[in-house]
């Protein structure tokens, strides 16, 4: 299918694109396209106008700040998997996203549009619940918000973003420990069937689910055992505890409870080694 006409502006700044926004209600922002553009193409969305982010260059970087690593929104998937910075200090999110989709969904997917879309089967979104980081929000006459991304993700494709809020940047805390990011997929490439973060900080073990519900969801029951002191295979057992899994071509429901508990207890082993 074709989408549904639109206009189309190319945002000059952060401003520039603010006051687009502003102006039109059925406006969207576009960032690397690879989810809003198949959306449209299905007519699932009918935005009247694309408000082009893609050449804003100050959303796009990399850089280590005090005890975090700070990200532009507009930094694509290929620079995360291939930065320096990230390897060294957040390896799990350069590893997540290096097995995102293919080349040229990563090389034009950003993170802050896998954040913003709020599809609870994306693998960053998971990651970033499991590392607790943080989103500045940029809303109207230049006000900025921080989110925490274990309250930002609301519901299927819904977060925490008014119509005309753009998110700026993702901040992940520096953790030294052990971390484990575990994709199942049936065939090369696909989107995750389960997906597992886990990441043992000085606070303890935290674990995020992808494609268990509605949203990315911590194991609160594993993380509960894990601090109570049970070992990680018992934990691992705890793992469907308060998901919903979705039931699909890929899976049913059932195959997915028992699948995380698998996957989870893999993903702590590797985590705690
Ligand atoms: C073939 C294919 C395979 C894929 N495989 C995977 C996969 O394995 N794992 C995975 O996680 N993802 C996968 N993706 C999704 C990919 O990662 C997308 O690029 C990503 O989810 C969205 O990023 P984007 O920059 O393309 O956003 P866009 O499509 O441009 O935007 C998505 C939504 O976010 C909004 N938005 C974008 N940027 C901002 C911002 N800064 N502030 C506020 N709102 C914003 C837009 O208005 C839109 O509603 C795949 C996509 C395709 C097409």
């Amino acid at each position: 299918m074709i989408p549904a006409p639109f206009e189309y502006a190319r945002a000059r700044s952060i401003e520039h694109a603010m006051e687009v926004l502003q102006d039109d209600e059925e406006a969207k922002l576009l960032a690397g396209g690879h989810s809003l553009i198949p959306l449209m193409k299905l007519r699932f969305v009918r935005p009247s106008m694309l408000v082009d982010i893609g050449a804003l260059h100050e959303l796009r970087y990399i850089r280590r700040e005090d005890d975090h690593v700070a990200i532009g929104a507009l930094t694509r998937h290929h620079d995360l998997a291939n930065d320096a910075v990230l390897q060294r200090d957040c390896p799990i999110v350069a590893d997540a996203a290096s097995r995102i989709g293919d080349p040229q969904v990563r090389h034009m997917g950003t993170i802050g549009g896998s954040v913003a879309h709020a599809d609870p089967a994306s693998d960053l979104p998971a990651v970033l619940v499991a590392l607790q980081a943080a989103f500045v929000i940029r809303g109207a006459a230049g006000a900025e918000r921080i989110a925490a991304a274990g309250d930002f993700f609301q519901g299927l494709f819904t977060a925490d973003l008014a119509r005309a809020e753009i998110l700026t940047e993702i901040r992940v805390p520096v953790r030294t420990a052990g971390w484990s990011f575990i994709k199942f997929t049936r065939r090369a490439q696909d989107w995750a069937l389960v997906g597992v973060a886990a990441v043992a900080g000085p606070g303890g073990v935290t674990v995020a689910l992808a494609n268990m519900g509605q949203t990315p969801i911590r194991a609160a029951a594993v993380e509960a055992r894990l601090a109570a002191g049970d070992p990680p295979e018992t934990a691992a057992l705890h793992a469907d505890e308060g998901t919903a899994p979705p039931s699909d071509s890929f899976g049913d429901a059932e195959y997915r409870r028992g699948l995380v508990k698998v996957l989870v207890g893999r993903a702590l082993v590797e985590a705690l080694s």
